[in-house]
Parts: C-alpha cells; sequence; structure tokens
C-alpha cells in the first residue's frame, strides 16, 4: 500500500524537500523533458527558496510556532497539517501561516500551507465521506494522517480545460438552484466532455484508472503530490465518471506536467529578486490512463457532495490565503512607502491619499481574516471552521489590479529605467550613475535595487502573473459576485422597507 507512515520523517528539511523531486516525474518545458527539477534554471531558484522555508522548521526561532509532536509516531509535524479543535490551536495555525507568508512577502499562492489545509479539510468531512463509498471508508483520515507524517509539498487541480463554459449559463435561471455549503457555491451545469475533461475509465483492483487533463496546477512541478477535486464552475457534473477527489503522487506514470513559459530566467544581469524566488510555475497537467491507488481516493462520483461541501474542504485554504494576501498587501505598502521617500513625494497630499488607499485593503482584509476567526465554530468534524470568507476572495480580485496601478502612479518612469547589476560593476558606467541617478538617502545601487525589485512587482512578466493569480484563483469574480447576490437575504430591513413604503410616506 503506499499509505505508509512507518518511515515518515514528519516536517521536511530544505534538503528533505529537493531530495523529494528527484522522483522520476514526467516534467516538459519548451519541448524537452526535464530531468532533474531541482537543478534546472527554471525551477531552482523556487525550488531552493522552498527549501529554506522548510528549514525554518527546525530552527530555534519558528520551531516551537511551525511544528508540533505527532501523538502517533513523535515526529515533528508541521502545524500545516494540523486540526483545530480549540480557539488557541486555530490561532497556532495563524500563526504558523503567517510566518510562511510573511518570509515569502506573501508572493507564493501554494506555499505547502495551503494545499494541506485541503487535506484537513477532507478530513473534517470524514464523517460524511466514509458513508458514500464502501471501498473508500476511511481513506479522508487515513490519507491526512500520511501527508502530515510526511509533510507532504501539495498542489492541486480542480478546473478542466477552458472548452465551453457556455453550459455554465443554464443554471443561472434554474428554480432549484442550490446556493449551499460554507462557501456559498453555485451550482452550475458543466459540460462533460469526454475527449478532455478528466474521467474514470474504469475500476481495478488496485484503484481507479483516469484519463483527460486539468487545466493547470500552480507548483506542479515542484510538488510532491497534486490533489485533484472540481472547483465550483465543474462540481455538479451529469455524469458520475466526472466526479473525483483524490491525491496524485507527480511521479506517477502517465501522469504528464507540461510547463506554461517560466518567468524566473531572463538574459543579462537585471536583477528580479522576487521572479528569482518566488517563480511557483503554472503547469498543465495530462492523465494518459493513470492508475491512482484506492488508498489516495477520498470521493468517487457524488456529485451533491462536490458541490455542497467545496466551501468546507475549502475552509481552511481560504483563511491561509489571506494570511498570504495580507503579507503581500503589507509588501506593497512598504515598497510604495520606500518609494515616495525616495522620490521626496511622501509629504504631498495626494500620495499620501494613495499610500492611505494602500494601507486601507492591507487593513480590510487583516480585519476580514479576524472576522473569519471571530465567527469560527465547531463542525460535525470536531474540527474548528472558520466563518464565511467568502466575500473577501470577490474583494481581494476587486482590488488586484489597483494595488499595481498604485505602485505604478508612486512610481513613475523609475519603474522602467534601471541599470542593471553588471552596469552598476562597470567601471566606465557606474561614474554616471552615481552622478546623475538622485539618492535621496539610498545608496545608487540601492536605490536601483529598490526600483527593480518594484519593478518586478508590478511589471515584469512576473508581477503581471501575481497579478492575475489574484484576479483568477479563488474562481471566476462574476461567477462569485453572482454566488454573493444569490444567496443574499434582505431579511429584517428588507420587511422594514417594505413596511414603510406600503403607507403613504
Ligand atoms: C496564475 C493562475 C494560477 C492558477 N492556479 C491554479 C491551481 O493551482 N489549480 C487550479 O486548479 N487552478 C488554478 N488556476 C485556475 C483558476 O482557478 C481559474 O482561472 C479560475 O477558476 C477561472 O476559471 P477559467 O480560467 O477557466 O475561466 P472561465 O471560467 O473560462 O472564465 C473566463 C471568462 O469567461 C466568463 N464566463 C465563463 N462562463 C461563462 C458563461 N457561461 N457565460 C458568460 N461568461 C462566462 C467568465 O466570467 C470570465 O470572464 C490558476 C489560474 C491562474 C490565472
Amino acid at each position: 500500500m503506499s499509505i505508509d507512515i512507518s518511515n515518515a520523517r514528519g516536517a521536511k528539511t530544505g534538503e528533505g524537500y529537493i531530495e523529494s523531486l528527484r522522483d522520476g516525474r514526467e516534467v516538459w518545458l519548451d519541448g524537452k523533458r526535464v530531468d532533474d527539477v531541482t537543478t534546472h534554471p527554471a525551477f531552482s531558484g523556487m525550488v531552493h527558496e522552498l527549501a529554506r522555508l522548510y528549514d525554518l522548521q527546525y530552527t530555534d526561532e519558528y520551531m516551537d510556532q511551525m511544528t508540533y509532536v505527532s501523538d502517533v509516531t513523535g515526529n515533528r509535524i508541521s502545524y500545516s497539517y494540523s486540526l483545530p479543535r480549540t480557539h488557541e490551536d486555530l490561532m497556532k495555525r495563524r500563526r504558523n501561516s503567517e510566518i510562511w507568508m510573511q518570509e515569502s512577502f506573501g508572493q507564493l499562492g501554494r506555499t505547502p500551507d495551503f494545499c494541506s489545509s485541503i487535506v484537513c479539510g477532507w478530513y473534517d468531512l470524514r464523517k460524511h465521506l466514509d458513508t458514500l463509498y464502501p471501498k473508500l471508508a476511511g481513506n479522508a483520515e487515513r490519507f491526512w494522517r500520511f501527508a502530515s507524517e510526511h509533510d507532504v509539498a501539495m498542489t492541486h487541480a480542480i478546473g478542466d480545460p477552458q472548452v465551453d463554459r457556455t453550459s455554465t449559463t443554464r443554471g443561472e435561471n434554474r428554480t432549484d438552484n442550490a446556493w449551499i455549503g460554507v462557501g456559498g457555491y453555485a451550482m452550475e451545469d458543466p459540460e462533460d466532455d469526454e475527449a478532455t475533461a478528466l474521467h474514470v475509465v474504469k475500476e481495478t483492483r488496485d484503484g481507479i484508472i483516469l484519463r483527460g487533463a486539468k487545466q493547470l496546477a500552480t507548483l506542479a512541478p515542484l510538488a510532491n503530490e497534486c490533489l485533484v477535486y472540481l472547483s465550483a464552475t465543474f462540481s455538479n457534473r451529469a455524469n458520475s465518471e466526472f466526479v473525483q477527489w483524490f491525491s496524485i503522487p507527480m511521479n506517477t506514470p502517465g501522469l504528464v506536467t507540461v510547463c506554461r513559459e517560466p518567468m524566473s530566467i531572463y538574459p543579462g544581469s537585471w536583477g528580479h529578486p522576487f521572479a528569482g524566488r518566488f517563480e511557483e510555475q503554472d503547469a498543465m497537467m495530462f492523465f494518459n490512463n493513470v492508475l491512482v491507488p484506492w488508498d489516495h481516493v477520498v470521493m468517487l462520483y457524488d456529485a451533491p457532495t462536490a458541490v455542497r461541501y467545496l466551501g468546507r474542504i475549502n475552509n481552511l485554504a481560504s483563511y491561509s490565503t489571506n494570511i498570504r494576501l495580507h503579507a503581500r498587501l503589507r509588501t506593497f505598502v512598504a515598497v510604495v512607502t520606500m518609494l515616495a521617500k525616495a522620490n521626496e513625494i511622501d509629504e504631498i497630499r495626494g500620495v499620501r491619499d494613495l499610500l492611505g488607499e494602500l494601507i486601507t485593503y492591507a487593513e480590510m482584509i487583516d480585519l476580514a481574516t479576524r472576522g473569519m476567526e471571530n465567527g469560527a465554530f465547531m463542525s460535525d468534524g470536531d474540527m474548528i471552521n472558520t466563518g464565511d470568507g467568502f466575500a473577501i476572495g470577490a474583494f481581494a480580485a476587486q482590488i488586484s489590479k489597483r494595488v499595481l496601478e498604485i505602485l505604478q502612479i508612486i512610481g513613475g518612469m523609475e519603474l522602467v529605467s534601471q541599470p542593471s547589476e553588471r552596469d552598476l560593476a562597470s567601471e566606465e558606467v557606474r561614474p554616471y550613475l552615481d552622478k546623475l541617478i538622485p539618492s535621496n538617502g539610498l545608496g545608487t545601487a540601492e536605490r536601483v535595487r529598490l526600483f527593480r525589485l518594484a519593478y518586478d512587482l508590478c511589471m515584469s512578466s512576473f508581477g503581471a502573473r501575481q497579478e492575475i493569480y489574484e484576479y483568477w484563483h479563488r474562481g471566476d469574480i462574476t461567477r462569485n459576485r453572482t454566488t454573493l447576490y444569490m444567496r443574499n437575504n434582505n431579511g429584517q430591513v428588507g420587511e422594514r422597507i417594505k413596511d414603510l413604503i406600503s403607507r403613504p410616506m
């Protein structure tokens, strides 16, 4: 059986993480198969940054904040896999998430802290899942144990390829529409496309055989396993073979990962401090008659469960991503403030207004996340779920472009016009730079690098991808706002207004 914790070593070290990626996985980049993702220049910056973050789990400063002792093996286990039973437990999870997110400046959508939360969500739902399909009973709990004891680095793939979205409109005017689940997700009618969408071809003694594709999975070439389930757009399938929740090791035979253009490699020596470290890669995934062992499957064929409980299994992941977004916004606040000071415009009223707008967004996300904590409750899985934070996702998408715009407005032309590290090191070029680049309290090199860093946040291909991630990763904003509208109830205010207008004013 692949679920085995006898040799588990608990929370990963950086070295253990790097070693775990050398497993024969089939990763393609620009028409070539990648032999070793850990040394390939497109990935190595990110691999070593994640390794650095994993190593934090064993530092004196962070060990007790990022790990706890397993009651089964005595291993130290990451808080990313902890199951909060009390408010205090939830605060420990928060602290762990903060460390991951702050250390990566809020740039990593797939810190292992994010998808581990979905494995905890499956655990939370285990009592329901155990009743659905006898072969899968107990799997959600066993898989959580396995993933936590091995500190499995997870990604997820939840969307089918973009082929035909028109069928989703059929859901809009249905009178039996159910807007249910903790996240209040919408039921829709996705197209069951045998040619492209992932589906079960057959069951065998060992597991299920799958064929089809998933549109993308961030971190896929650098993860240990990929969680596969269905996003809100795809959950309500008419044909049950399209409905599965499982996890698949990235080196499974027949699983083919095809990477997009990397954003970590640039010509010359124009530094990309974020792209070089935090390029997660968003890769397409193709399943070519892939066997997923039974012990890696937690739900099959049950569309009502996929629809009803999507919000619930995502609960802690939403919490984690809000903590990340706060760290990202704090990064923008810091960088924009430093740019304003570097250009001596920070005392101008209009500039302070823009800075205040940015700080408003950061504080709103922090307050909203605390609101989720405030609304936390004990689920029937004996786990703390946070209060509903669904609207935060829509708000995050609403402000994603504005945040970059503020940085661009304050940064001005210097965002595009900066010399490279080799220019800074050149005896011929440097005198011009020292003479003609204003310093305003910063050395020439520091000023150049600050603007390069700002460029990487808002203008490089990496910066643009980060914005697009923020806009899309919680799903189509139109659908999400429609969901918010559909589940809205005017309640007592509506009744009082009806009452007011029922009489002469
Ligand atoms: C950088 C990045 C990283 C990502 N990482 C991951 C990941 O790790 N794992 C993962 O599973 N997914 C990931 N995603 C995918 C993400 O979840 C999807 O992009 C998102 O759910 C929206 O789906 P879509 O892109 O297929 O857009 P669509 O649903 O196709 O929407 C595209 C446009 O069409 C409109 N539209 C759709 N249907 C209709 C209709 N019926 N009528 C009218 N208009 C319609 C939408 O409103 C939207 O404007 C990532 C995406 C990005 C950009």
